[in-house]
C-alpha cells in the first residue's frame, strides 16, 4: 500500500495550502502548526519516507532542500538573526509525516531542544 502523503496531497491540490516556493524538485509551505514566528517546511516532490531511506543518488536533492531553506531565510530577513534546520526521523524524534521535510524554524529566540 503506497498511499499519498499529506504533502503529495498538498502538491496535487487535494489539500489546500499556499505553496510559497516551488521548482522542479522541491516546494515549500508554511507549517499548519507553527512552533515559531517562522516555520516553513521544505519538501522534495519525490516521496522519501525518512532520512534512513536516502540513497547516494539523493545527495543533490538534499543539498537543494538546504539551499532553498537558506534562500527563504534570507528573503524573510532571518538569516543573520538565526534559524534552525531540522529533520525529524522516526518515533523518538516524533516524525509524523513519512515524506521527508526540512523544518526551517526561526524569527524569534529558540529554546533548547
Ligand atoms: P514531523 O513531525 O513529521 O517532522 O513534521 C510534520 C509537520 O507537518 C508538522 O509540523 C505538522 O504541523 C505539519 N503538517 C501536517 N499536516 C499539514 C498540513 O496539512 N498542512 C501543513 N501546512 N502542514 C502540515
Amino acid at each position: 500500500m503506497n498511499s499519498k502523503s499529506v504533502f503529495e496531497l498538498i502538491l496535487s491540490g487535494e489539500i489546500e495550502s499556499e505553496v510559497i516556493y516551488e521548482d522542479d524538485d522541491v516546494f515549500a509551505i508554511n507549517d499548519i502548526n507553527p512552533v515559531a514566528r517562522v516555520h516553513i517546511l521544505v519538501i522534495p516532490k519525490k516521496k522519501i519516507a525518512t532520512i534512513n531511506n536516502l540513497n547516494d543518488s539523493d545527495v543533490n536533492l538534499v543539498g537543494k532542500m538546504i539551499m532553498v531553506a537558506k534562500q527563504l531565510a534570507y528573503e524573510l530577513g532571518i538569516d543573520n538573526t538565526g534559524y534552525r534546520l531540522l529533520f525529524n526521523t522516526n518515533d523518538d524524534a516524533m516524525q509524523t509525516v513519512f515524506h521527508i521535510h526540512l523544518h526551517l524554524i526561526g524569527g524569534q529566540k529558540l529554546k533548547d531542544i
